[in-house]
């Protein structure tokens, strides 16, 4: 290079997060992406298709893949989920197992570690919730999980609280192969803001609704309109299966469906940074779980 400045050689590369439902997957990619790029609940298999947060340390980008929790699947739905998964986890440069450390290695994480075991697969292990968990209790945890023999480096991390991601993060740049980024600078997530508006709607259903019901629902981003003020007017439909849950998510006089539409709307203008209309409706339809297409949309496979 003559007497120009040498060009700093750019890196970018993909870390898988795997884990059993409820580790805190979800909740550590927004906190490495630095925004809310994928739905966060206490309740299990919150996340359904594959989502991509992206984040930049210096001349690093870092692909992260937030997959499904994996466990044993049932309906076509959950299968599609942790092939999901698993191909977000042979797709990538780097792969992460998320403990949730207040919980210890149950027969999700069994699994995972079994499955990766048979593929040869190797992986970081991250215990999470350290917030929670006594230091003598993590030491044991670790020791016992490094005799798995599949783990490189341990971190111990609170997603929630941001303790440790920081470190994790530099140690994560520091093994990105050379190349290209993959996305311009200004992209946090691989997610239609379209898309995204549906699942922040879909996680209010996880918020305030009991039990099951959530998982009966789908939500779908119907009409995405630009307002002259800058505002956005969004119309979103929340599929159910059966009419007695419609009731449900409606509630008395429309007051759980209002309830849900102010707290998914307020949640909308912070992520956006601007005014938002909100207006959604519930419909029935019996076999949405069914439905190839929805499967497409969530960049799920159908098939699986
Ligand atoms: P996922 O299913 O693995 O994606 O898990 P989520 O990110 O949805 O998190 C599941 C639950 O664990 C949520 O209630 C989070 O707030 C909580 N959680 C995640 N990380 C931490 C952490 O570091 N400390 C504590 N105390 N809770 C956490
Ligand atoms: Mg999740």
């Amino acid at each position: 290079m003559s007497g120009e400045e040498e060009q700093e050689q750019t890196h970018c590369g993909f870390i898988a997060i795997l884990g059993a439902p409820n580790a805190g997957k979800s909740t550590l990619v927004n906190r490495m992406v630095g925004t809310k790029v994928t739905i966060v609940s206490p309740k299990v298999q919150t996340t359904r298709g594959r989502v991509m947060g992206i984040a930049i340390k210096d001349h690093v980008q870092l692909v992260f893949i937030d997959t499904p929790g994996i466990f044993t699947p049932k309906r076509r739905l959950d299968r599609a989920m942790v092939a999901a998964a698993w191909s977000g986890a042979s797709d990538a440069d780097v792969s992460l197992l998320l403990i949730d450390a207040t919980e210890g290695v149950k027969r999700d994480a069994e699994a995972i570690i079994a499955r990766m075991k048979g593929e040869h697969r190797r992986a970081h292990l991250v215990l999470n919730k350290v917030d929670k968990v006594d230091k003598p209790e993590l030491l044991a945890m670790t020791q016992s999980l490094m005799e798995e023999g599949i783990f490189d480096e341990v971190f111990m991390i609170s997603a929630l609280k941001g303790k440790g991601v920081d470190s994790m993060m530099d140690f994560l740049a520091s093994k990105m192969p050379e190349g290209p980024w993959h996305f311009p600078e200004d992209q946090v997530s691989d997610m239609t803001e379209r898309l995204l508006a549906a699942e922040i709607t879909r996680e209010q259903l996880y918020h305030q609704l009991h039990q099951e019901l959530p998982y009966a629902t789908t939500v779908e981003t119907e009409t995405w309109e630009e307002r002259k003020d800058g505002s956005v007017k969004i119309e979103q439909v929340i599929y159910v299966i059966r009419d007695s849950q419609k009731s449900i998510i409606l509630g008395k006089g429309g007051k759980q469906i209002k309830h849900i539409g102010e707290k998914s709307r307020k949640e909308l203008e912070e992520i956006f940074d601007r005014r938002v209309h909100l207006f959604l409706f519930v419909k029935v339809r019996e076999k949405w779980g069914d439905d190839p297409e929805r499967y497409r949309d969530l960049g799920l496979d159908f098939n699986a």
